[in-house]
């Protein structure tokens, strides 16, 4: 559904790409022999103190470092059998979270879960059109009774049912691509509101695109959805930072999946890209699954309301 069509990409091309110690002075100064003892006996004291907590600091971070960022973590990730969703959703299990996935085809379940359970990753899924209010419920609730909790969710499923410009879009198509990408990322994010509030340091992550910050003219509603996303981020995170919610945005350059796949699969589409592309390659699902992980970890627990580019450097400002 997501898949960019080969006439989009012979259009694009034509118009987008054209062919210390511590101690203070103070301290260490004395006037009298014995003032000079006890200042030395503190000075002893405290390197001796310094020291300690340096190797305490020192294995502590090593404990750190052994530990997964995620671990006790529950994410729910829409969307996640294939291309970046999987990555997600594989990276978020190998950073120690319990991981829920689902997309609108039990079969993809199936194997994405039979991959996932290979690694001895903590996975379960289950089938959710992310437009289905049943569906959506009905993976908050498995969630819930699977794993009792949940700490992150990220909305990922996207659709393109069309291309052109974006006053040329059918007012059906428009619906549909609003529908999946917006509505459905702000019902799955309300709805996932109530068990996210129970539990310390929830995160929502929403994808967007680098076409949500700079349009592409032959996906002008599909970038518009995503512009969409941007500000429904920054929405959410103002109301609910003071909740200790963080909600933030990840919005990918051209990314080697199945969608983008009419923009590499020929020799010319994928030099045009490439053209684009300052980094000259095009960006893996691994690449952005890290980026997710990241915000939704700890590690991103002062960033709320950001989009973060994962392009390459492809030019991107709102
Ligand atoms: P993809 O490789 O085509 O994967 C799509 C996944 O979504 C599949 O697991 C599919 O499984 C599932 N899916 C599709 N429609 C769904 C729906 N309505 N409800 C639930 N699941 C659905 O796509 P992708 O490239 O990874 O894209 C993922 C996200 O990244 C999208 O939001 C997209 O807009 C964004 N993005 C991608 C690129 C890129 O270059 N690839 C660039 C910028 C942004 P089923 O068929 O079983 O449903």
């Amino acid at each position: 559904m997501l898949q960019i069509t080969k006439n989009l990409v012979n259009r694009t091309l034509k118009r987008n790409f054209g062919v210390s110690t511590g101690l203070t002075g103070s301290q260490v100064q004395s006037t009298t022999n014995n003032t000079s003892i006890r200042n030395r006996n503190q000075y002893n004291n405290k390197v001796k103190h310094n020291f300690c907590h340096k190797r305490m600091s020192a294995s502590q971070s090593a404990n750190a470092n052994n530990m997964k960022r995620l671990a006790g973590k529950v994410a729910v990730v829409t969307a996640s059998t294939d291309g970046i969703g999987f990555a997600i959703a594989k990276r978020l299990a190998e950073d120690g979270a319990a991981v829920v996935i689902s997309s609108r085809k039990q079969k993809n379940v199936d194997n994405a879960l039979a991959e996932l359970r290979k690694l001895n990753l903590n996975v379960h899924g289950l089938k959710c059109h992310v437009s289905e209010a049943q569906d959506r419920k009905q993976l908050f609730e498995e969630t819930i009774s699977k794993y009792g909790k949940l700490n992150i969710l990220i909305s990922n499923a996207a659709t393109n049912p069309a291309v052109g410009g974006v006053l040329e879009c059918d007012e059906k198509v428009w619906d549909k691509i609003f529908d999946v990408n917006v509505k459905s990322s702000f019902l799955l994010a309300k709805e996932a509101l109530p068990y996210l509030r129970q539990e310390k340091g929830s995160s929502i992550v929403f994808v967007s695109s680098i076409a949500g910050f700079d349009a592409f003219e032959l996906l002008g509603a599909y970038s518009v959805s995503k512009t969409a996303l941007i500000g429904l981020t920054k929405a959410a995170a103002k109301d609910l930072a003071p909740e200790g919610i963080r909600v933030n945005c990840l919005a990918p350059g051209i990314i080697r999946t199945k969608f983008s796949k009419a923009l590499y699969e020929n020799e010319a589409a994928n030099e045009a890209a490439l053209s684009k592309i300052p980094m000259g390659r095009l960006g893996t699902s691994e690449e952005m699954a890290g980026v997710v992980s990241f915000l939704a970890s700890d590690d991103a627990g002062y960033i709320t309301g950001e989009s973060i580019v994962a392009s390459g450097g492809m030019h991107a400002r709102l």
